[in-house]
């Protein structure tokens, strides 16, 4: 069994709001093998994104993760000062944003960005981090590397500056490398072209890669294992094959039924999940799908389902799960 990379426990990030408290992430579990692809799906709003903020301790007040343990190799970084986990951000952990136009800052170029993490976590003197920096934009695909060094980031198009921001992830050859949404902001054509990038840029780095992302036909062409969250929640966990072709949670389900394939044998229409998600500000106790679910059951009112085992590493948490199997 490979020792995983990265392993989070029962981590729950809390946002003290006027409206009462938004559990944006409660209670998520899971490893990370040091090459794996591990997607996090779900809808606007169930708490991927602040779940990989957490990893990198990204959290703003009124945000806090009030429980659980992030363990990288032999670290906790719950546990770590500012200091160590300014060495880990950037250095072993690489983070690609959503929106590459926030992520650079307008007032540098995009050389002295990249060249800037390379000196702070490499201790590169300015010419050597210039030159590295000019061969990973060449090793992202930017044209003229020698040029573009010199270009601040309205100077390039919403895919380059995302190849960009994708080199400045690298620049350390990272262990991990975390992309949150990293496709959204572009257009059709372009996605595919940072979705293939990202893939070989994982195998050429042999790094692991958490990709949050609510497209499940990006997840069926890369994730090795899938977490598929709601309201904050874990809802199933396995690796991908399974969650494709065996999907036993009521809203991973809903979630397969609601996307076309090009292999359908099915007769029926597709069919959206009925309802809106649960935003969970004082989430009410019981199963936070239940108002969506067409399998409820009594308990499902009164009491939260835990995860569990199905076979092996695949967990659901669901009552039915209990009853003996899926609806
Ligand atoms: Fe539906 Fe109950 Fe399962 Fe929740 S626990 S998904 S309400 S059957």
């Amino acid at each position: 069994m490979v020792e995983p990379i990265l392993k989070v426990e029962g981590l729950k990030t809390h946002f003290k709001l006027r409206e009462g408290m938004l559990k944006a992430v409660d209670g998520i579990s899971f490893s990370l093998a040091p090459d794996e692809v591990l997607c996090i799906v779900g809808e606007s709003g169930s708490g991927k994104s602040v779940t990989a903020q957490s990893i990198l301790r990204l959290i703003d007040p009124p945000g806090h993760i009030v429980e659980g343990h992030i363990r990288y190799r032999d670290k906790d970084l719950l546990a770590l000062s500012e200091r160590e986990m300014e060495k880990i951000r950037g250095d072993r952990i690489g983070m690609i944003f959503q929106d590459p136009m926030t992520s650079l800052n307008p007032v540098f170029t995009i050389g002295e960005q990249i060249s800037e993490g390379l000196r702070e976590h490499l201790d590169l003197k300015k010419n050597e981090a210039k030159s590295r920096a000019i061969e990973l934009l060449r090793s992202v695909g930017i044209p003229h590397p020698e040029e573009r060094y010199r270009d601040y980031p309205h100077h390039f198009s919403g895919g380059m500056r995302q190849r960009v921001l994708i080199a400045a992830a690298i620049a350390c050859e990272p262990d991990i490398l975390i992309a949150d949404e990293p496709t959204t902001a572009l257009d059709v054509t372009i996605q595919a072209q940072i979705l293939k990038l990202l893939a070989d840029v994982q195998k050429r780095l042999n790094s692991a890669l958490i990709l949050i992302t609510h497209d499940l036909g990006v997840v069926a062409s890369m994730a090795d294992r899938v977490l598929v969250m709601y309201a904050g929640e874990m809802v199933e966990y396995g690796d991908v094959k399974t969650i494709f072709e065996d999907p036993k949670h009521p809203y991973t389900i809903g979630l397969m039924n609601s996307v076309i394939r090009l292999d359908d044998q099915r007769d029926d229409e597709l069919r959206s999940i009925r309802g809106t998600p649960l935003v969970p500000i004082n989430p009410p106790p019981g199963c936070s799908f239940r108002s969506r679910c067409d399998a409820a059951l009594g308990v499902c009112e009164s009491e939260k389902p835990r995860p569990s085992s199905v076979d092996g590493g695949h967990l659901v948490s669901c009552h039915l799960m209990r009853q003996g199997g899926a609806p």
